[in-house]
């Protein structure tokens, strides 16, 4: 996935990190829009479209927060929030309200960088049609026509509910999803489903697909968030 030329919107309002952002980004050849409040950010995305949008949460006339679920409302296009919050309830509220990804404040410029690729992958795929007829995730293997899964060329045998959810994680693999989005992606229901239930299925899941479940591989827990499928771009 190329970043060149992507158009990002860095929502940020402390000039030092819009100036780090702007510098290091632009290197990447991206075109970069800013916004220092949350006023700015509504006008700038009603305006025109971006490729991209990284969003801070703290903002001195708003919560970030309340542009996520604003443009969730009209448009896929991916959210990544920067924010010093570390906390594990603000990172859940965040993909909930339907932020793509989460880092917390500081990271790693190429940590940014691959979670970029990824959000932007995810954007590009959603928008292609048809999916590809297998798809690769390191050594597994994902046949959706055929509903065949496999490991290292040997064929896995899931119950309904670990398919179901090994597609949807497949589905926005290389993002989290919180145990929330899960339960209703899984079940069609978030409310009587509990995070319990979401963590035993987890686990079948992977005694199923990881060559040693305790330290999986491709099932990636996200402590007190949820799940990500891992994508080989995160792997560096
Ligand atoms: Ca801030």
């Amino acid at each position: 996935m190329k970043l060149e030329g992507k158009s990002v919107l860095v929502v940020e309002d402390e000039p030092e990190m819009r100036r780090f952002l702007r510098a290091a980004l632009g290197s990447h050849g991206l075109e970069i829009v800013e916004a220092a409040t949350l006023g700015e950010a509504t006008r700038r995305v009603t305006s025109r479209r971006f490729d991209l949008v990284l969003l801070d949460l703290g903002l001195p006339d708003g919560d970030g927060l309340a542009l996520a679920a604003e443009l969730r409302g009209f448009t896929g296009v991916p959210i990544i929030v920067l924010s010093a919050r570390r906390r594990e309830d603000d990172k859940v509220q965040a993909l909930d309200a339907g932020a793509d990804d989460y880092l917390t404040k500081p990271f790693g410029m190429n940590e940014l960088l691959a979670r970029m690729r990824v959000a932007l992958r995810h954007a590009e795929r959603a928008a292609r049609e048809p999916e590809p007829a297998v798809e690769h995730f390191g050594p597994l293997s994902l046949d959706r026509a055929r509903r065949r899964v496999e490991v290292s060329g040997r064929e896995i045998r899931l119950t309904p509910t670990e398919y179901r959810m090994l597609n949807l994680l497949a589905d926005h693999a290389g993002r989290v999803l919180t145990h929330r989005q899960i339960a209703q992606g899984v079940w069609g229901d978030s409310r009587t489903v509990e995070a319990h239930h979401v963590r035993v299925h987890m686990a079948l899941l992977r005694k199923k697909l990881e060559a040693s479940p305790a330290r999986p591989r491709l099932l990636l827990t996200e402590p007190g968030v949820g799940y990500r499928l891992c994508e080989p771009d995160l792997e560096t």
